[in-house]
Formats: C-alpha cells, structure tokens, sequence
C-alpha cells in the first residue's frame, strides 16, 4: 500500500532525514511516536506531497508518486493536521459529506449514525465542543474513503477519558472499513491505545518497538 525507501529530505540545510525506509500493508493500522521536533509533521507531508524527498522513492498502492511526481490532490491520500478546521459556514452534515464520493442521504443518516453525530446534523462548527468537532473531522476524512489517512497528532487537546473514548470508536470504524491509517504522535498512550504496531522515530531512524 505505502513504501517509503530511502528517502533523504532536509529544509534548506538542515537534514531531517537522510535515509528512511518504511512499509505500509493494506488495511495496517500503525503509530509512529516520537518527541516533539523529530520530523513526524515532515515524514506525513513527504507522503501527502506537500513535500518532496531529495532522494529516495516513495510508492503508493504500488506506483512512485515521485517519478513521476503526483501534487497531493492527485494521490489518494487523505492528511488529517493539527491545523485542519471544519469549515465553519457548513452545518456538520453538511462538513461531514463535502468530499463524499456518494452524496446520498442514506449513506449520510450511516455515518451520522455510526460517528454517533445524528443529533448535531444541523449544528454549525462554532456550536461543538473539541471532541465532537474532531469526530466530525474524522469522520470526514473516512466517508472520502482514501487508499490511506494519514493522522497528524489527531486526539491533541482532548482530556485523557474523551481521548480514550474517541480512539475507541475510530478503532472499530477504522477495523470496519478496513481502513489504512498512518498516525504520528508524540503521546505514547495514543499509540497504545490505537492498537497497531508502534515505530520509534528518533535521529532519523525508524524502529519497531
Ligand atoms: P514533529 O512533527 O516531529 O514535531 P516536524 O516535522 O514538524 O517535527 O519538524 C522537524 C524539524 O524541522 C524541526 O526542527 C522543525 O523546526 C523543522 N522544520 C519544520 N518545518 C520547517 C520548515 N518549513 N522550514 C524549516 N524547518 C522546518
Ligand atoms: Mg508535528
């Protein structure tokens, strides 16, 4: 599904990484910790594309998306930041189905059921609190259905019980569509909680813990 081999990238001439190699399998669910500053944001953009690797190759579902090179929008790849926000004109239902590839309203009344948001269809972003607005960015993300969703620090400023609750939920939904996902964190118990293997990204190297 997603290979990366020996990629090389730096900003101007800082190096971040000089020759990282890492596997993805159909349907694996992994985590990737590490501390704050090791190039988790810059290893997650170098698959989106906002990034290029200097060296090395980068395959999705099989074909390099660097030679030739495919812009993000072109690799079906969805990034879920830190920065990302609903788009706050939009009701939930309505954020929630913008990418669908189906917009149907029986595949709608699905998620909203299944994201448990049924009650919040007709509320806008700025009536949510931080858990419910980031289940309905999740839930965004997996209705678009990418070959993978690449997961930025997902369950940031969530207090410790909600966080557990909502990893808990992704979990199934994720098992449920046999969804590839790729998260990054600096949080260890995220990691745990997510179930996948875990990867240690330190010094520019990636191992299996
Ligand atoms: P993490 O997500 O693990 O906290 P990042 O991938 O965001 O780390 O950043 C890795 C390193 O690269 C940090 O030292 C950061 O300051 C630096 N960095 C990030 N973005 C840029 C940029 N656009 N230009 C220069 N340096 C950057
Ligand atoms: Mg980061």
């Amino acid at each position: 599904m997603l290979e990366i081999k020996n990629c090389a990238f730096s900003y101007q001439d800082v190096p971040i990484f000089e020759d990282i190699s890492f596997q993805l399998n159909d349907g694996d669910r992994h985590t990737i910790v590490g501390p704050s500053g090791v190039g988790k944001s810059t290893f997650l953009k170098l698959i989106m594309g906002t990034l290029t690797p200097q060296s090395g190759d980068i395959l999705i579902a099989g074909k390099s998306v660097i030679h030739p090179f495919k812009a993000p929008h072109q690799r079906p790849v969805t990034l879920i930041s830190q920065e990302d926000t609903l788009f706050p004109h939009l009701t939930v239902a309505q954020n929630l189905m913008f990418g669908a590839p189906k917009k149907t309203s029986d595949v709608l009344n699905r998620w909203l059921e299944a994201l448990e948001l049924t009650p919040l269809a007709t509320r806008y972003p700025s009536e949510l609190s931080g858990g419910e607005a980031q289940r309905v960015m999740l839930g965004r993300a997996l209705i678009y259905a990418p070959a993978i969703i690449l997961m930025d620090e997902p369950f940031k400023a969530l207090d410790a019980t909600l966080k557990l609750t909502l990893i808990d939920r992704f979990k199934t939904l994720f098992k449920d569509v046999e969804q590839t996902v790729l998260t990054v964190t600096h949080d260890a118990s995220v990691a745990t909680a997510l179930g996948g293997h875990v990867y240690r990204l330190d010094d520019g190297r990636l191992e299996r813990r």
